[in-house]
C-alpha cells in the first residue's frame, strides 16, 4: 500500500500554521491564563523518523511517542541521534511496568505523561536512579486522569488524583511531578460548550491545590489535540499533543514496518 508522506517543506508549513493558531489562542485566554506559552508536543507516532526531522529542522523540540518499541526504534536511530540531538522525548502511551526500563533508557526522554498508579510511580522512581545521565536529575512525571470514565481508557480515577500526586511528592523522590494529562472522549463537539473533559482536569487541579497547597501555576494541564488545542489552550492548557495537523493522517499501526 501506498503510504502518502509529507515532504518537509509541507511538515514545516503545517508545523508554522499550528505554532500560528496557539499564539492567536493564547491571546484568547482570561489573564489568569496568561502567564505562559503552551508547549507543542509534536505527536509522531507511526510517522517516520525523515517526518521527525523536519518538524525538526524547522524548529520543533519536543515531541511524544505512545508505543514503546516505536519510540526506542527511533529515539536510538542514528538519523534522529545525528539530527536531532536537542530533542525531547514525551511518553504518552500506557506504560507497562515489565516495559520501564526500556522506556527509560533511551536518550533525550524529557518525561512519561501516563502515570496512573500508585504501583507504576513506584516502579519508575526506583529505576530511574540507573538510568540517569547525572546523579541528581529527577524524571519528569505527569499524572493520567480518566477524565471520561470510559472503561476502555488509562488513568487514575477522578477521585484518586489527589492521593496519587501526594503519593508521588512524598515517597517518590527521584521524580518530578509537573502536572495532569488527559485524553478524553473522542469526538466531542465544542460547539456543545467548553469541552468537559478539559473542565475536569481543571478541576482535579483545583483540588490538589486545595488539598495539597500546591500553587495551580506549577500544575501544567496537557490536552488538546488536532481537533480541539486552541480550545484546550483558551481554556488553560500548557501541554497540546498535536500530531495529525503536523504530520498529516497516520498510516495504520500493521504499516509501520515500512515507514520507519
Ligand atoms: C495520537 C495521540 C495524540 C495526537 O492525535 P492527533 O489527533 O493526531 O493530533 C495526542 N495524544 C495522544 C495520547 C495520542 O495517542
Amino acid at each position: 500500500m501506498a503510504i502518502f508522506k509529507y515532504s518537509m517543506a509541507e511538515v514545516a508549513a503545517n508545523l508554522k500554521s499550528v505554532c500560528d493558531k496557539i499564539s492567536y489562542a493564547v491571546t484568547k485566554r482570561t489573564s489568569e491564563y496568561q502567564y505562559y506559552e503552551p508547549r507543542l508536543v509534536a505527536i509522531s507516532k507511526l510517522q517516520s523518523t525523515v517526518s521527525i526531522v523536519s518538524a525538526y529542522e524547522a524548529g520543533q523540540r519536543n515531541f511524544g511517542e505512545n508505543y514503546i518499541n516505536e519510540l526506542v526504534e527511533k529515539a536510538f536511530s542514528p538519523l534522529i541521534l545525528e539530527k536531532c540531538k536537542q530533542i525531547r522525548w514525551h511518553f504518552i502511551g500506557h506504560l507497562q511496568r515489565n516495559k520501564i526500563n526500556k522506556v527509560l533508557s533511551i536518550p533525550n526522554l524529557y518525561i512519561i505523561e501516563t502515570v496512573d498508579s500508585d504501583r507504576l510511580a513506584n516502579a519508575l522512581n526506583n529505576s530511574w536512579p540507573k538510568f540517569r545521565k547525572r546523579n541528581d536529575s529527577k524524571l519528569n512525571v505527569m499524572i493520567q486522569v480518566n477524565t471520561s470514565q470510559e472503561k476502555e481508557k488509562n488513568g487514575c480515577d477522578i477521585a484518586q488524583v489527589s492521593t496519587l500526586v501526594k503519593h508521588v511528592l512524598e515517597n517518590c523522590s527521584n521524580l518530578n511531578f509537573m502536572g495532569l494529562m488527559t485524553i478524553g472522549m473522542y469526538g466531542y463537539d465544542i460547539k456543545d460548550g467548553p469541552n468537559p473533559d478539559f473542565i475536569c482536569l481543571i478541576k482535579c487541579r483545583e483540588k490538589i491545590h486545595d488539598e495539597l497547597g500546591i500553587d495551580v501555576k506549577d500544575i501544567e494541564l496537557s490536552m488538546g489535540m488536532s481537533s480541539d488545542y486552541e480550545h484546550a489552550i483558551e481554556l488553560g492548557s500548557t501541554n497540546v499533543r498535536v500530531g495529525s495537523a503536523i504530520f498529516g493522517a497516520r498510516p495504520q499501526k500493521n504499516n509501520q514496518k515500512d515507514i520507519i
